[in-house]
């Protein structure tokens, strides 16, 4: 939920700065690995967003596809967990590349 508000207050300083009156959309990009799930930050944000300009804004959350980077042997594979072991040679010296962003792609403003 601190998230959703960091967000919304972020969005809202933007669109103060631009002028506008309203914001209409809002794109957000929130890895698989981020801790959040989408379905729970489209909840949070439409009662964060109550009462603000931005409470007509339509919410689109894009979960971008998490990957992992073998140590060992160089492969890029998916991962779906933090401790994930690589797919072709079975190392755990795995280091997650994508998936753990969370932040504002686009804002749209009136
Ligand atoms: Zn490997």
């Amino acid at each position: 939920m601190s998230i959703v508000l960091s967000i919304v207050d972020a969005v809202i300083a933007r669109s103060r700065e631009e002028g506008a009156e309203k914001v209409t959309a809002v794109e957000l990009v929130a890895g698989r690995l981020s801790g959040v799930e989408a379905e729970a930050l489209k909840f949070c944000f439409s009662a964060a967003v109550r009462g603000t300009l931005m409470e007509d804004a339509e919410l689109t959350v894009d979960v971008p596809p998490s990957e992992g980077l073998c140590e060992d042997c160089g492969k890029r594979f998916p991962v779906d967990f933090h401790y994930a072991r690589c797919s072709v040679c079975g190392s755990f010296r795995v280091t997650i590349v994508s998936g753990q962003e969370l932040s504002i792609r686009s804002i749209t403003l009136e």
